[in-house]
């Protein structure tokens, strides 16, 4: 059952998504707390504990409202209505700002951060692209939030530019009849099922990511394709090659002339090792010091020349399936 238990500041009362999910998940376990940054209780956890901790719900109001100047798909990161996540990829970016405590916080000030979008897409003279989902997935918080559809409506009608979001979720059918206004750019991460499986734990397969995109498409939002990451496991250059024939086979031709891909190779830490091998000791060793370099601040990097060695083949196996499909930047 998710959540098992919600930890939450008082002042969420005050706001009316505070009280509908006091209200919707009044059967769980609430825990007071004074602020959603710094629970010394689950702190303090052990690494083990990792993966119980997915299953909290944290709720509290964010206070930072800074916008992250972007050069990628956006022009700006937005820090917006949540942070952290119930899935656990082991890889996952989160963990290296959050550590063990990177469950899924959502913040009841939704209202005031969609406000503050509207207005700061009308402050430049060229329209922007805003990134909302760079903290968090918003499919998968919409399932506990209902956040998402009403973001999508109102900077529909109200905000000038883009919004953008990637996930590696399939459930966007709640999204498909929205007045979006093409303001809306949906992107989808893929990876082969066979590591979407070991690696990408709690997110959905393929084929439903695949049918999420297509359907999106067809929809009418703009669709983008994210390879992220790219990891470069013993048997890489078969995995990748057959998720490209499956994306050949299965993207639906108005999909495939409306891509374009993100390419993202994996970057993993010393944060991140230290939690997989105490929660999941079983699981894919995805660090490999023959192929992986430091990268400051405990990081790891493939090496150069693995990493050209990937890049080329995946620019090859791409230009051969998708000829109009643009890869926008590959890091
Ligand atoms: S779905 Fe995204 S945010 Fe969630 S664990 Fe995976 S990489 Fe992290």
């Amino acid at each position: 059952m998710f959540p098992e238990r919600v930890y939450y500041e008082n002042t969420i009362q005050n706001y009316p998504l505070g009280r509908m999910l006091i209200e919707k998940y009044k059967s769980s376990e609430f825990i007071p707390i004074e602020s959603h940054n710094n629970i010394f209780e689950l702190r303090s956890r052990p690494n083990e504990d990792f993966t119980a901790m997915k299953n909290y719900l944290v709720i509290g109001v964010r206070k930072t409202h800074k916008y992250v100047p972007n050069t990628k798909i956006s022009d700006f990161l937005v820090p917006f209505t949540s942070s952290g996540c119930m899935a656990m990829c082991l890889y996952c970016y989160l963990v290296c700002n959050y550590n063990k405590c990177s469950y899924l916080r959502v913040f009841v000030n939704r209202e005031q951060m969609l406000d503050n979008l509207i207005k700061k897409s009308h402050e430049y003279t060229k329209e922007c692209v805003f990134e909302i989902g760079s903290n968090s997935d918003l499919i998968l918080e919409d399932t506990v939030t209902d956040t998402l559809s009403n973001t999508i409506e109102e900077f529909a009608k109200k905000g000038r530019g883009a919004i953008t979001f990637p996930t590696k979720f399939g459930m966007s059918d709640k999204l498909l009849g929205l007045r979006h206004n093409g303001k809306v750019i949906f992107r989808m991460s893929l990876n082969p099922q066979e590591l979407i499986k070991s690696v990408e734990i709690g997110t959905s397969p393929l084929f439903n990511r695949i049918n999420a995109l297509n359907s999106m498409c067809e929809a009418g939002y703009q669709v983008g394709i994210l390879i992220a990451p790219v990891i470069l496991v013993e048997n890489w250059k078969a995995l990748y090659a057959e998720l490209l024939d499956i994306l050949e086979a299965e993207l639906t031709q108005k999909t495939k002339d409306s891509i374009f891909i993100e390419i993202i190779f994996m970057t993993y830490s010393y944060v991140q090792n230290a939690i997989n091998n105490q929660a999941f000791p079983d699981s894919l060793k995805l660090y490999n010091k023959e192929i992986m370099t430091g990268r400051g601040r405990g990081k790891y990097c493939y090496k150069e020349s693995y990493r050209l060695e990937a890049e080329t083949f995946l620019r090859d196996e791409i230009d051969k399936r998708f000829k109009s499909a643009r890869i926008i930047y590959v890091v």
